[in-house]
């Protein structure tokens, strides 16, 4: 089995120089124990299926499907190891290489709605309104209700768990479509995103309605579509690039690039990576992921226009990875939040370690998943916040959703929700 850049890929490899250090960081090995469930053991894994001494069997997949990406493993190297290179690579081989038996019916079903489905706004927004409508006639909660449906078909019962409730409605000046009014000076393009626009409008409309209020001018350029991440992250790489070029295009300009998803926000930043060995695309690309901002780093920087309100909560923080690890963003949000008065920012356990979500993979490894949530929603619990806050829809939603099973009072928001809150913008919060 090869790839294009096996030499580079190579190389990044050689440097692993099997200390161990990432073995206490990587979610799965805290949950599965062996050493092919390690960043450490699945170099040597994709080592060997590079130079050909390892098949791709079922079992070398499995361990390689397990991993997360969160790349928790990268931050921890002493040697550069660029680990989400090496499995992003090796996905993609894996995805060219013949199967030895060709995928069960449920996760053709997944990978359909993954990569067909969810990365386009207008199919997403249908698949919700039919899953709304199956929803308002009592289905959503028998099928949710069904041991043999958890039982046969688990992926399925997951992405049922996962469909937004009341929250997440959208509201009148929701989502994203249009551009603010120009009253700010600093000007500034927004990065809507794909599920995230259809999934949480309401934060969304938020994220927007903050920039106006701390002095931005906001352009939502038409013509941008998914980050690519969706594809990219399961080896789709031609696909991945199809979604970059759009947003090349559709980005152009110098002002800064602002997202509220953390993998949104760290695939941009990848750009670069995505076009190696393509040096007009990838000055582009490099060009593009410097312009890069978080929310919560546009925002710091800035004052509101009317002092903010005060909001008696208790709050601990989760750090998505790839907000932690792949783009090394811990602080911002977190000083956001300890401005508001009357909220009470507590620590919490192991907060940046994954609660599971991790993109699609809490609908491909749905066991994995669904113990890091409970790992998590345990972390949370024993901060004693009421309230958790993070910054990456996927984490919100399969944290809400491991929650509501759990029977938890605990909720999820994003920080920009908690903050819109105490600015006056989102007076009538549901964070259920
Ligand atoms: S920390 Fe880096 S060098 Fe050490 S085992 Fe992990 S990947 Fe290899
Ligand atoms: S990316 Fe995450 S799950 Fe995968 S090996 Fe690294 S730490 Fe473990």
């Amino acid at each position: 089995m090869s790839t294009p850049a096996t030499a580079s890929l190579d190389e990044i490899a050689r440097r692993c120089i099997h200390c161990g250090l990432c073995l206490s960081e990587c979610p799965t090995y805290l949950e599965v124990g062996s050493e092919p469930d390690s960043p450490r053991g699945r170099i040597q894994l994709m080592r060997h299926l590079a130079d050909g001494a390892l098949a791709p069997t079922p079992a070398v997949r499995t361990h390689l499907d397990r991993c997360l990406d969160c790349r928790a493993c990268e931050a921890a190297c002493p040697s550069d190891v660029r680990y989400g290179e090496l499995i992003e690579h090796a996905r993609g081989a894996l995805l060219a290489a013949p199967a030895e038996h060709p995928p069960a019916l449920e996760r053709r079903l997944v990978d359909w709605v993954v990569h067909e489905i969810l990365p386009y706004p207008r199919r997403c927004a249908a698949l919700l309104g039919a899953a709304r409508a199956a929803g308002t006639l009592g289905l959503t909660s028998l099928l949710r209700r069904s041991s043999w449906l958890a039982a046969r078909f688990p992926a399925l019962r997951q992405a049922l768990d996962l469909l937004p409730d009341r929250s997440d409605r959208r509201r009148a000046g929701d989502s994203v479509p249009h551009a603010a009014p120009p009253t700010g000076t600093r000007r500034v393009i927004l990065f809507r995103g794909c599920v995230t626009s259809v999934l949480t409008p309401r934060t969304a409309g938020n994220v927007q309605r903050l920039l106006v209020h701390h002095g931005c001018a906001v352009d939502v350029p038409e013509g941008q579509v998914c980050c690519g991440a969706i594809h990219y992250h399961s080896g789709r790489r031609f696909e991945a690039r199809q979604f970059a070029r759009a947003n090349l295009a559709a980005l152009a300009g110098d002002e800064p690039i602002v997202t509220f998803a953390a993998g949104c926000g760290a695939m941009l930043r990848q750009y670069a990576a995505l076009f190696a060995g393509e040096p007009d695309d990838s000055a582009r690309a490099a060009a593009l992921a410097a312009r890069v901002v978080d929310v919560s780093q546009v925002l710091l920087p800035l004052e509101p226009a009317k002092p903010l309100a005060r909001v008696p909560l208790r709050v601990s923080y989760h750090d998505a990875c790839h907000h932690a690890h792949a783009q090394r963003l811990r602080t911002p949000p977190r000083q956001l939040l300890v401005r508001i008065p009357g909220l009470e920012l507590l620590p919490c356990a192991e907060s940046d370690v994954c609660c599971g979500a991790a993109g699609s993979y809490n609908l491909l490894q749905p066991r994995i998943a669904g113990q890091l949530a409970r790992r998590k929603l345990a972390c949370l619990n024993e901060s004693g916040a009421a309230l958790a806050a993070a910054g990456n829809v996927g984490c919100i939603l399969h944290l809400r959703a491991a929650a509501r099973r759990a029977g938890s009072g605990l909720r999820i928001a994003h920080f920009a929700d908690i903050l819109a809150l105490a600015c006056g913008l989102d007076t009538n919060p549901d964070w259920s």
